[in-house]
């Protein structure tokens, strides 16, 4: 089933909210505004972090439940090189380009389709002009979030391009098990399904090595307690204050890549997808400077994120795959969280 209802109004649009709803146990409510996931609630326990208002999600600091684009994580120096020629993009992270730029897919206004039915969808679309970001190309980007009877939340990208283009997209939910007002996620078990990470430059761009994690605190292959990695004396997790990392995930094709368990409510979530990678991100930088959904004060630690996507900063690494939609291709990608106890 599905719900829509008014969630504010942006410079004379209005943007709506939409509760997508298969049963009493497991629902998403997701806002046109940035394909913004506001809540996933399983078992009554709101599990993703975020804010109350629309206007609040104007100045979403983290980029809470947003869609990424046109490109995930951060390209070094925000330039890159594409059949010869050299594209310079927004910087907004030092003199890196992150998820997409200043005004990103987490901005944008999305067109909506609703189609309901046991499992309720919506489908978002927006395009991007040849040149938006600095990126090249008109693209065309379709996002369908489904919410399915096996209690998950299915999220496939499809785009298209005019010229050749980077394109990586992936969705910045922030998981707490446990609630997303429940504290850290010290105790929450990890596990993923990669035996190869990417360390980072002091600017958070990996090396460009990819390194194998055996012996590490970068193996969780074993469940790891997330607060065994939050104190390790790794030098990678002391600078970026827990995991901020890229992990090379085992096989190939829509396969499961890793388990989250919340300690306190017994609550699961398994992660699938098609994508090479996933960045892991602990919430290190998350301040407890403004008030967020329902009263929450969110703090470091309180969250992670699993951003499935192509390497970061691939498309500077010869070695690497990085995403590089071709003009008339098609660009589609699935991953899905699954939910349960
Ligand atoms: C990045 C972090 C960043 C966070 C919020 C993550 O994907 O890797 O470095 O702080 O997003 O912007």
């Amino acid at each position: 089933m599905i719900t829509k209802e008014l969630f504010g109004n942006l410079n004379g649009t209005d943007v709506f909210l939409y509760t997508l709803k298969t049963s009493d146990r497991f629902y998403a409510q997701i806002t046109n505004y940035g394909g913004i996931i506001k809540r996933i609630v399983f078992d009554d326990v709101d599990v993703v972090l975020g804010r109350d208002t629309v206007e609040e999600y104007t100045d979403n600091t983290g980029y809470y439940g947003a869609i990424i684009g046109r490109n995930s994580n951060r390209i070094e120096n925000a330039e890159f090189y594409l059949n010869g020629k050299l594209y310079k993009t927004a910087k907004n992270d030092n003199e890196n380009n992150l998820h997409g730029g200043i005004s990103g897919f987490d901005k944008k206004i999305w067109d909506v389709e609703e189609v309901d039915g046991d499992e309720p969808k919506i489908v978002l679309t927006t395009k991007s002009p040849d040149g938006e970001e600095g990126f090249p190309g008109n693209l065309e980007i379709k996002v369908t979030y489904t919410v399915t009877l096996n209690n998950s939340l299915k999220i496939t990208y499809e785009a298209t391009s005019d010229q050749d283009t980077l394109a990586n997209f992936t969705n910045h939910s922030y998981f707490n098990l446990n609630g997303h007002s429940s504290g850290t996620i010290d105790n929450h078990i990890l596990t993923v399904n990669s035996h190869f990470y990417s360390p980072n430059k002091p600017t958070s761009v990996p090396t460009g090595e990819i390194l194998a994690s055996a012996g590490t605190v970068f193996d969780a292959t074993s469940p790891v307690k997330m607060k065994d990695i939050f104190t390790s004396d790794n030098d990678q997790i002391k600078t970026f204050i827990g995991l901020d990392h890229n992990f090379a995930l085992d096989g190939r094709g829509f396969r499961k890549v890793a388990q989250l368990t919340g300690d306190l409510t017994g609550i699961k979530m398994d992660t699938y997808t098609d994508m090479p990678g996933m960045h892991i991100y602990t919430g290190n930088f998350i301040k407890n400077d403004r008030v967020c959904k329902d009263g929450a004060v969110y703090d470091e630690h309180y969250a992670m994120c699993f951003e499935t996507q192509f390497f970061p900063n691939a498309v500077n690494i010869s070695h690497l795959p990085a995403g590089i939609l071709k003009a008339g291709d098609k660009y589609e990608s699935t991953t899905e969280f699954v939910f349960y106890k």
